[in-house]
């Protein structure tokens, strides 16, 4: 057992980008820690993006079914979200309300372990304020001032700089059992000038910088032994050439179309578009009804609609949940499968064609078969991910990811994105895991490092979906 664990996320590093930093040299202190513990490739949740990605590190569950299916989700119930038309985005102030909206039984390591630290974590339930690193007004103005100033991202660095010496302090003084501490920075710089930004290595060399001292302090008090440090990343990255939107498709199906940053609207709307990252999409049709509309999203009316939605270029795979253990996946050009899923196994059964691309039907597999049996396709781990996600009550009716250089907003956007992510496939969904030891298991998925942290310091996460690899 570990004494603490420690968990360092360089939010959007894909793993090539990683490797070659350290193979060059940039970043010694990572590079270290491959040859002590080991480097693997791991795959995210999807959607794959920030916030969501961080829940399997503090709980080892799946976002979506702990209770925050995007990164925007409308409450078609009327039972969670009151205001706002009852749609949630947590891009911006609302931000907030990400623990509370997460299901009432979810647990995290916070609440579990203490001393606990945060910094720079969306989701903290049950960390302190004072052990929580970016929550503050204080914090939270500046990180207003900067999105909104020219030059941003010179001084995000300077952020994230101050952010790394302020986590470096805190863990010398405090000796949490559990921390949580992001650097932020490569994804912004990623969505503003792409992955050939020299910025890149910069904010890479930021969390080096941070892991140096974190372990200089740990030699020096004698506890880098019993420590578990892991470096990840909670989401991939790829270039987004091209913008979508789908709110011009509803539209021109006659519809009546809410979605951020109007979304007050949603309410009376027809069918609702709640993009993340923005490489996905959960579309809700015929909104005003409050249950989804399972397979009628398919027939009628509304199955003219989802069939406008479903076969655009910016299209890779379209999910239609039927049900509570049961998703239609349609790739246009691939035909389509219905994934199965029941007592932790699931089934792919191909109707007219492969849109996973799995060579064929799969009966029965448990979670650890079908990450293997997606590894090598162009959607890692996609079996379970469609599980999750079309299982969450709070899913769209269509949830689309997108095609490789494709994103679904470009009305809402202030800034275009030039590079994105959020989707299904591999440049979005494999992340890095360095660990600071030799594991005698397999890494395959971010909520096996939960799984994993959760083990070594001896609490038990209830509904964890991971597995440690310890
Ligand atoms: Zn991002």
């Amino acid at each position: 057992m570990a004494q603490s664990v420690l968990v360092v996320v360089l939010d959007g590093v894909r793993p090539d980008t990683l490797q070659a930093a350290l193979d060059a040299g940039h970043a010694p202190a990572l590079a270290r820690l491959r040859e002590d513990g080991g480097a693997h490739t791991i795959t995210t949740v999807f959607p794959s993006v920030t916030g969501l990605g961080y829940v399997p590190f503090v709980t080892g569950r799946h976002p979506a079914t702990a209770g925050i299916p995007g990164i925007r989700w409308f409450d078609r119930s009327r039972r969670h979200l009151r205001r706002g038309g009852h749609s949630r985005s947590y891009v911006g102030w609302a931000m907030r309300y990400f623990d509370a909206d997460l299901d009432v039984g979810v647990e995290t390591l916070f609440q579990h372990v203490r001393p606990s630290f945060g910094a720079m974590t969306m989701v903290a339930r049950g960390l302190p304020r004072r052990h929580w690193l970016g929550r503050s007004l204080g914090w939270q103005v500046r990180g207003a001032r900067i999105h909104f100033a020219k030059g941003g991202l010179g001084r995000w660095l300077d952020w994230d700089r101050d952010v790394a010496g302020r986590v470096a302090q805190h863990v010398r003084r405090h000796a949490p059992r559990f921390a949580l501490a992001a650097v932020l920075t490569p994804d912004k710089v990623q969505h503003a000038e792409g992955q050939d930004s020299p910025r890149l290595l910069d904010t890479i060399r930021i969390g080096d910088q941070m892991v140096a001292e974190l372990r200089h302090d740990l030699e020096r008090a004698g506890r880098w032994e019993e420590t578990l440090l892991m470096v990840v990343s909670d989401h991939g990255h790829s270039p987004v050439p091209r913008h979508d939107e789908l709110v011009d498709v509803l539209t021109a199906q006659g519809l009546s179309v809410a979605a951020h940053p109007f979304a007050g609207t949603a309410k009376a709307a027809d069918a609702v578009v709640m993009v993340s990252g923005n490489a996905m999409a959960h579309v809700y049709l015929d909104a005003r009804r409050r249950a989804r509309l399972g397979q009628e999203a398919l027939t009628g009316r509304w199955g003219e609609v989802t069939r406008s939605l479903v076969d655009r270029e910016s299209v890779d795979v379209a999910l239609v949940p039927m049900g509570d253990d049961a998703c239609l996946v349609h790739a246009p050009g691939r035909g389509d499968a219905v994934v199965r899923w029941h007592g932790g196994r699931v089934h792919y059964h191909p109707r007219d064609g492969d849109p996973l691309r799995l060579g064929g039907p799969l009966e029965g597999l448990d979670a650890a078969d079908a990450w293997e049996a997606c590894q090598p396709t162009e959607h890692p781990d996609a079996l379970v991910q469609v599980a999750m996600v079309a299982s969450a009550p709070r899913s769209g009716d269509v949830i689309l990811s997108a095609n490789r250089g494709w994103d679904f907003r470009r009305k809402f956007e202030p800034l275009l994105h030039v590079s994105g992510h959020g989707a299904l496939h591999r440049e979005h969904m494999l992340v890095p895991l360095l660990v600071s030891r030799p594991v005698g298991g397999m890494p395959r998925r971010t909520v096996d490092i939960g799984a994993t942290a959760a083990a070594a310091l001896g609490v038990a996460l209830p509904g964890q979906e991971g597995a440690s690899f310890l």
